[in-house]
């Protein structure tokens, strides 16, 4: 089983992707938790890239390829390996990321995400979990770790914003593997949510 959390800055998708491994480790499962963009050695190379290169060192279309690559050798090395020998994989952010952070925040490359997508992804998570909350407390609980990796703080609410809906949208679109979690409160009170949606 194949499943990726996401969501924008500050949401907790990584605290729940974790909490999710440890349950299904805690009942006998294989799982490998992993994360985006990252996961293998070359694709956490190619996240320093794009995360110390800050918003503007790359345009919009370059960006695209990098986390395709990055993707790429995640699928490769880390992801599809797993799958094969039967485990359960938990990613931190897949494709539907770059969807709503490139596809929509930087003009419309939807298409453009789409298609290299297919061409050089081509697969999906069973089931996609996006951890939503009130883009304000995002914020606010980035500010409060540090915030380091976060390459959009300093983009403000409206774009946060932005980004909800994209996720919302893709969540319309694809019913029956995207699922809305609500992620206010306690993270186990969120991690219940995701075990009942699961
Ligand atoms: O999820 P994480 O905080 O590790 O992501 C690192 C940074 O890269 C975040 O600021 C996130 O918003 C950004 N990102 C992006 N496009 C993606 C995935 C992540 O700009 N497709």
């Amino acid at each position: 089983m194949f499943i990726s959390f996401e969501g924008i800055d500050g949401s907790g998708k990584s605290t729940q992707a974790r909490m999710l491994a440890e349950a299904l480790l805690a009942e006998g499962q294989e799982v490998v938790l992993t994360r985006e963009p990252g996961g293998s050695d070359g694709a956490e190379a190619i996240r320093r890239l794009l995360v110390e290169g800050g918003t503007d060192r790359w345009s919009a279309e370059t960006e695209i390829l990098l986390f395709n690559a990055a993707r790429r050798d995640h699928l490769e090395r880390t992801i599809r390996p797993a799958l094969e020998r039967g485990a359960t994989v938990i990613t931190d952010r897949f494709a539907d990321s770059t969807r709503v952070y490139q596809g929509v925040t930087r003009g419309d490359l939807s298409a453009t995400v789409e298609a290299l997508h297919k061409l050089m992804i081509g697969i999906e998570p069973d089931r996609t979990f996006v951890i939503d909350i009130d883009p304000a407390e995002g914020l606010a609980r980035g500010v409060a770790r540090g915030g380091t990796e976060d390459r959009f703080e300093s983009m403000g609410l409206g774009f946060q914003e932005k980004l909800r809906a994209g996720f919302a949208d893709l969540a319309a679109a694809h019913p029956t593997r995207v699922r809305i979690i609500d992620g206010s409160g306690a993270p186990v009170d969120v991690a219940a949510r995701v075990r009942a949606a699961l």
